[in-house]
């Protein structure tokens, strides 16, 4: 089946009870039971939910994942996904994953005697050189924030698997529409719900999949243990969004490489980051491993001052953190989402003062393209 058939059928049974034909908000924390161990298969509601089961399902398919496991945000899933490691183990992160996870490594995996090695993956070399015995996984996002740099995925997983670790990918910037990671070698995908798979602005969550039987049975183990559950009604949430995914990562696509496009031409933009860009220095890899460029653009305005105004002068973007809802947002990575990032650091990563990052939704182009231009004007 293809992708879009696969994302408006796969958990999308008719209700049993009722013929419903969306999926129900099984609001209930609990399941009345026929008699002494005789049960429908649910019995408490952080264990099972009938609703977080069919955007398992669904989510599952759409990454071509034998297992798949919804939790209450994308760092909660993330923090399920790092407990495959244990004390004394090794971890190679990414030097420019998402901030929260660079925080929850630094400020409380520390503490639990999880050892981490930033590593510039883009280049797979270092990530051989950062090898050690204890070395258990390998976690990257691909592209990244803001500065939109990729990380070979089919080459770091077999670097990995000859080493004896997992890879881990947090495949939140692409969606499965976008790229598949389980298909090239990588062990475990992570989202966040939050951005494109719900897609509309209007609910947190986030999702584990992956195709080992051990490690998801521990994945599934963590779920109900911690409890750190996506409730039925963002489970919802999320399973609608999902029906959509296709046509809507498809105007991400035009619209994102019709801004880029724009601003590459514009005299007052010094530089632009974007994969679609023949001269993004990774646009070759980005063609294979990629089924298309997103909506996620970053550009050099030269100053904080040149910044400012252009995020103080538009008026369809709007000013705001996340990104992936069909509404275009624009922020400022070195005040907002990279704050906390020491300067020297954010410089050389490229999160200059002056740099602005754009979610582009699928608003009509000309609209977007013309807000931009009054901005940076
Ligand atoms: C937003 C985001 C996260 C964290 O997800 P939450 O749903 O906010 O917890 C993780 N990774 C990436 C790439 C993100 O953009």
């Amino acid at each position: 089946m293809g992708f879009s058939t696969t994302a408006i059928h796969a958990g999308n049974e008719p209700d049993a009870s009722t013929g419903s034909v969306s999926v129900p908000i099984y609001q209930t924390s609990t399941y009345a039971q026929d008699g002494l161990g005789k049960h429908k298969g649910y019995e408490y509601a952080r264990t099972q939910n009938p609703t977080r089961s069919a955007l398992e399902k669904n989510i599952s398919a759409l990454e071509g994942a034998k297992f798949g496991f919804a939790f209450a945000s994308g760092m909660s899933a993330t923090d399920a996904t790092l407990k495959l490691v244990k004390a004394g183990d090794h971890v190679i992160l990414g030097n420019n994953t998402y901030g929260g996870t660079f925080r929850l490594f630094d400020r409380i995996l520390t503490n639990y005697g999880i050892e981490f090695d930033l590593v510039d993956t883009t280049d797979v070399h270092n990530v051989e050189q950062a090898f050690r015995e204890n070395t258990k996984m390998v976690f990257v996002e691909t592209p990244t924030n803001p500065v939109m740099s990729l990380t070979d995925l089919e080459a770091v997983s077999s670097l990995a698997h000859t080493q004896g670790a997992i890879v881990v990918c947090d495949n939140t910037f692409m969606s499965p529409y976008l790229q598949r990671p389980l298909e090239l070698g990588v062990d475990v995908v992570v989202h966040s719900t939050t951005k494109y798979l719900n897609g509309h602005s209007d609910s947190v969550g986030g999702f584990v999949a992956l195709n080992d039987e051990r490690h998801a049975e521990w994945i599934g183990f963590v779920q109900n243990s911690v409890g750190a559950i996506l409730s039925p009604f963002d489970s919802f949430m999320v399973l609608r969004g999902t029906k959509t995914l296709a046509v809507r990562m498809d105007r991400h696509n035009e619209n994102g490489q019709a801004v880029a496009n724009f601003l590459v031409e514009h005299p007052k933009v010094e530089k632009v980051y974007y994969p679609g860009l023949v001269s993004h220095p990774q646009h070759e890899l980005a063609k294979r491993q990629q089924k298309g460029f997103g909506g996620m653009v970053s550009f050099e305005t030269g100053s904080l001052e040149n910044a400012k105004s252009v995020l103080e002068s538009v008026k369809v973007f709007t000013l705001a953190e996340s990104l992936g809802g069909v509404e275009s947002l624009i922020s400022h990575p070195a005040t907002m989402t990279h704050a906390a990032v020491p300067y020297e650091t954010r410089q050389e990563l490229g999160i200059t003062d002056g740099l602005v990052r754009v979610s582009v939704g699928i608003e009509d182009i000309e609209d977007l393209i013309s807000d931009l231009d009054q901005a940076l004007d």
